[in-house]
């Protein structure tokens, strides 16, 4: 294949596996990245009170090939096997350390808001809402894009087939707390079992203690950090709610979870997820218009029994990466 100008937009797994291959393979590949770091929903929250994983805290895989990718993580020391959960694996360091380190040496523009995607002659021209970094042509061979299904049918007007596959896709929110508190917890264990889950009503699908991850430093003040995930249908009732309401409620759900009354926080942050996984991926591993160059991969494409949206991105990328080189 001869080298093309290749656009990925969006720099979470999906993007990074499809340019790192792209790029391994020598085309000339642009990452394009509306948020300041990479990572999409594979992110961290630093905070005065430590750092959170709110997004994905951890991964399974399931499918060989992502298997041997997650080992030869592991051999490089990015990854290890979850200390609570061993069939699971963990980043050692903040979950947004891995797609920090799969970002080295990829050509990154970042914070960029893609607009538009729009077809000009021969190529591609990105149109976008903050100013491109200096000296960076907007103009493209090939486009791929890598954001949440419901998000990408705007970029992907040019084909109405691809806009409509990615429509069809249908993601749940979720609204996450980080917390911090001055003390130790009443609580063993590093995670809210089911039984302490429905007491609270239905609330919260998952809570987890966030302060005994790999690399944790301790921080003065700081006796213990938790991440409460609300249910996506208690999310999805609440996507307008006031952050300030979000925290108090899923903090009363926690308690409530506990039959305990819990200290005053030191810190507490919100953040909503609008897309923050599909129970119903697609069955086809990508879309690719193979005479229009433009294609879209990420978490809702490539169902695989058992796989988690981590897999799931990283093999749809990898897999839109070889058919774009395929093309020759
Ligand atoms: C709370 C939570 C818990 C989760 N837990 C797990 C778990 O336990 N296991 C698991 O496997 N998965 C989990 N996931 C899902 C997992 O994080 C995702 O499936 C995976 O990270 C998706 O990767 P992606 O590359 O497809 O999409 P994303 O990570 O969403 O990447 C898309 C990127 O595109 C960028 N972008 C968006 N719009 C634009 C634009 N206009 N211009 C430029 N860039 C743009 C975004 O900022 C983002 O960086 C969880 C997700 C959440 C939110």
């Amino acid at each position: 294949m001869t080298r093309q100008r290749i656009a990925v937009i969006g720099a979470g797994l999906a993007g990074l596996a499809c340019a790192r291959r792209l790029q391994d393979a020598g085309q000339a590949v642009t990452v394009f990245e509306q948020q300041p770091v990479p990572g999409g929903r594979c992110a961290s929250h630093a905070s005065p009170a430590g750092v959170f994983d709110h997004g994905a805290n951890g991964f399974g895989a399931v499918g060989a090939t992502f298997c041997a990718q997650v080992r030869a993580w592991a051999e490089q020391g990015w990854v290890g096997a979850d200390p609570q959960t061993p069939e699971r694996w963990v980043t050692t360091g903040p979950m947004q350390s891995l797609p920090e380190r799969l970002a080295q040496g990829c050509t990154l523009a970042l914070p960029v808001d893609v607009a538009a995607v729009e077809r000009e002659q021969a190529h591609w021209r990105l149109r976008t809402h903050n100013p491109l970094p200096l000296g960076l042509d907007p103009c493209f061979d090939a486009v791929v894009v890598t954001l949440p299904a419901e998000r990408a049918v705007t970029l992907l007007a040019a084909d109405p087939a691809l806009a409509a596959a990615a429509r069809e896709v249908k993601s749940e929110p979720c609204w996450t707390a980080m917390v911090a508190w001055p003390g130790p917890l009443p609580l063993r264990t590093a995670r809210l079992d089911p039984a302490a889950l429905a007491a609270a009503g239905g609330v919260l699908s998952a809570a987890w203690r966030d302060d005994d991850r790999p690399a944790r430093a301790p921080v003065s003040g700081v006796g213990a950090r938790w991440v409460l995930q609300a249910s996506p249908y208690w999310s999805a009732n609440n996507l307008d709610a006031r952050p300030a309401d979000v925290a108090r409620r899923l903090l009363d759900a926690f308690a409530t979870a506990l039959s305990a009354k819990l200290a005053r926080p030191v810190y507490s942050a919100t953040h909503l997820w609008r897309h923050a996984w599909t129970g119903a991926p697609r069955a086809e591993p990508y879309g690719w218009n193979d005479e229009l160059h433009l294609g879209v991969c990420g978490d809702a494409w490539h169902a695989l029994d058992g796989a988690e949206g981590v897999e799931r991105a990283w093999l749809s990328g990898s897999a839109l990466a070889e058919a774009v080189l395929a093309q020759g």
